[in-house]
């Protein structure tokens, strides 16, 4: 008997159990008629609990598992509107970050972004990856950029080995919506020796003539991802092109009757800029600011300087100028800036700087350290 009791116990708390995990409404109707049954079987053997009590028992319980399995259904069914919630919330949030209507574009650093900008005009909503205040040349861009440009119509890159990255972010984008536009692509043709090797000098937007044929390249980017807005485009483009016309002709007539015409960089930025208007570059670091020279590399600086009687040593503003002015203090030179405008401060951004604006600053600051007329 006792045996027999124990064994009912044991039968009646797997039942339980059993109902309790039932997951689907299927499950749930064969553990029914499964239980009904063992308990038929049950009351004929056992004395101390009668059928009809024993069945109450069952009902009370097949109720509260039922209630618990509508909860569960009801919770089940908030959770997924909860989510579809968060996701259109989501969806909303992410579209607010971009302006419905405009072309999303990235640019890798502050001259295509100014360039960019002016053709694209009110078509487009521009993104520059580089931060503004930030050299280009060791900049890497962090994962949230590369989630931003995948967004983007359009990406413009300068090449030459100016962005290390370029060559990465162009496989990840093969295949994607997004338009890669190489803007000084087969403009980067001049060449520097660096310790040995030969490197590509990427600095193409520093000479007016090549900035207006990246322009051109990125005219025809936007023209092929937004067509029905091609002579907006050709206006714009045409527009910006005129300005880099007149800094051109400034620069030709500005720096024509010079006393000097060996420049010293900070880097070495200023090739095309200087193969362009007859002058030579001196740089005191390489094609990258951070390719910093040797001791004996500043003493043969030094001594040209002194013999060559150059009376300017240029720095720029994103770099430390104190390799420049310990040539100047060493040589009894002034410090001037030359930027490359490679990024412009936020703040110089706020008070209206821009690149025409840095390139007749620069034309200033070259005619007074060449002494021209
Ligand atoms: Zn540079």
């Amino acid at each position: 008997m006792n045996s027999e009791k124990e064994n009912t116990d044991t039968r009646s708390k797997e039942e339980t159990i059993t109902i309790l995990c039932a997951k689907t409404a299927g499950q749930y109707q064969i553990l029914k008629i499964n239980t009904l049954q063992n308990l038929k079987k049950k009351s004929k053997k056992q004395k101390d609990l009668p059928f009809e009590l024993t069945l109450w028992n069952f009902s009370a319980f097949a109720l509260i598992a039922k209630i618990n399995m509508n909860i569960r259904a009801i919770l089940f069914l908030i959770l997924v509107f909860l989510a579809g919630g968060l996701f259109f919330a989501f969806r909303v949030s992410k579209q607010g970050n971009q302006n419905p209507g405009k072309i999303q574009v990235a640019t890798s650093f502050y001259p295509l972004y100014f360039f960019t900008t002016q053709v694209g005009g009110d078509k487009a909503q521009v993104f520059n990856i580089t931060p503004a205040s930030a050299e280009p040349h060791d900049y890497d861009p962090t994962t949230k950029d590369i989630a931003k440009v995948q967004d983007s119509r359009m990406i413009v890159l300068n090449g030459g080995k100016l962005e290390s990255w370029g060559n990465k972010i162009r496989d990840n984008l093969k295949g994607s919506k997004t338009l890669v536009i190489v803007a000084g692509d087969s403009l980067a043709t001049r060449e520097l020796s660096e310790n040995g090797k030969k490197i590509q000098d990427p600095h193409v937007w520093l000479d007016p003539t090549l900035a207006k044929q990246e322009i051109e390249k990125i005219k025809e980017g936007f023209i092929k991802v937004d067509p029905a807005n091609k002579a907006y485009y050709e206006k714009k483009a045409s527009d910006l092109e005129k300005k880099l016309d007149q800094i051109d002709s400034d620069f030709k007539k500005g720096l024509a009757n010079c006393q000097q015409k060996d420049i010293v960089t900070s880097h070495a930025a200023f090739g095309y800029l200087a193969a362009r208007y007859g002058l030579t570059q001196i740089p005191i670091s390489g094609v990258s600011p951070d390719q910093e020279p040797s001791a004996q590399k500043l003493t043969e600086i030094a001594d040209l300087v002194r013999k060559n009687n150059i009376k300017v040593i240029f720095f720029e503003s994103l770099v430390s100028p104190k390799l420049s002015q310990t040539i100047a203090s060493e040589t009894g030179a002034k410090t001037m800036v030359l930027d490359p405008i490679e990024g412009v401060a936020p703040q110089d951004l706020k008070n209206g700087v821009d690149y025409i604006k840095l390139m007749n600053q620069n034309l200033e600051n070259l005619q007074t350290a060449l002494q021209c007329q």
